[in-house]
């Protein structure tokens, strides 16, 4: 099956821009996923294509009407009824790998991409619209949060990425931010690749990568490592743990 994207923006030519290259251009190249963009001006009624007003109650910037959205919005759930219909926005909820998973293992996904000030709000009371962060940042437009999105979901793919398993022990897939990786020479300015990885020994690598992935996320990642273990970390503190790997 195709996963099948919409994209609503007023910039329809940064489609499908870098993932029209790589494992997500190759994976396109093969059917595996397919991308159709709807240029929001043509949702206009007016003579000039009018898409944005000035903030009712005053401000800086424009926001984007609500009677074009809706019009736009309308036509990409009439040729993709099934798919959710998200719109990329800081005030969303935070994209994690799980919701990216879930929506890899659907029949495709809307994006409404944002400019100007963002959005009429009356969009988010009267359709079926998520709103959806890529982060607390700010960014000018809602395109590059639609790449980054579509991105994480078609590596996911059924065959998209080489080894079936390469998925599973990503950061993020198991609670946990990832292992070190080494690759050769075995010695680099005077470092060398951990001994362990060079003992043939499987179970005791396992254990190696494990324990390197829980200092790594305790001392990066508090609140995941909270998460991952259930309860706040009590001890004096994980950036001390991570310090002791290099000792
Ligand atoms: N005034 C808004 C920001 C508008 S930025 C605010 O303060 O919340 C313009 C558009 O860029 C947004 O409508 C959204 O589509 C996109 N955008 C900016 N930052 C984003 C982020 N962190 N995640 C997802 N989309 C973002």
């Amino acid at each position: 099956m195709t996963f099948a994207a919409t994209i609503l923006t007023l910039y329809p030519e940064m489609f499908p821009g870098p993932l029209g290259h790589s494992i997500a251009g190759r994976a396109g190249d093969e059917g595996k996923w397919a991308l159709e963009t709807l240029q929001i001006r043509d949702f206009a009624t007016d003579k000039h294509h009018t898409v944005d007003d000035t903030p009712a109650g005053g401000g800086a910037g424009m926001v984007m009407k609500a009677d074009v959205l809706g019009a736009a919005v309308d036509e990409a759930l009439r040729r993709q009824p099934d798919a959710p219909v998200l719109a990329m926005s800081p005030r969303g909820k935070p994209l994690t790998q799980a919701r990216v998973r879930q929506l890899s293992d659907g029949p495709g996904v809307t994006i409404l991409c944002g400019r100007f000030e963002g959005f009429d709000e009356r969009i988010f009371e009267t359709r079926p619209v998520e709103e959806v962060s890529i982060g607390d940042y700010i960014l000018s437009g809602g395109e590059i949060g639609a790449l980054a999105l579509l991105d994480a979901c078609i590596r996911l793919l059924p065959g998209v990425m080489g080894a079936a398993s390469s998925g599973d022990e990503e950061s993020f897939e198991q609670g946990l931010l990832e292992y070190p990786h080494y690759t050769r020479p075995k010695e680099w300015e005077g470092r060398t690749i951990p001994e362990v990885l060079r003992s043939g020994d499987h179970a005791k690598i396992a254990a190696w990568r494990k324990a390197q992935a829980e200092i790594i996320t305790r001392s990066r990642r508090p609140d995941l490592w909270e998460r991952y273990t259930g309860a706040p970390d009590q001890s004096p503190s994980g950036a001390q743990r991570e310090k002791l790997k290099d000792e």
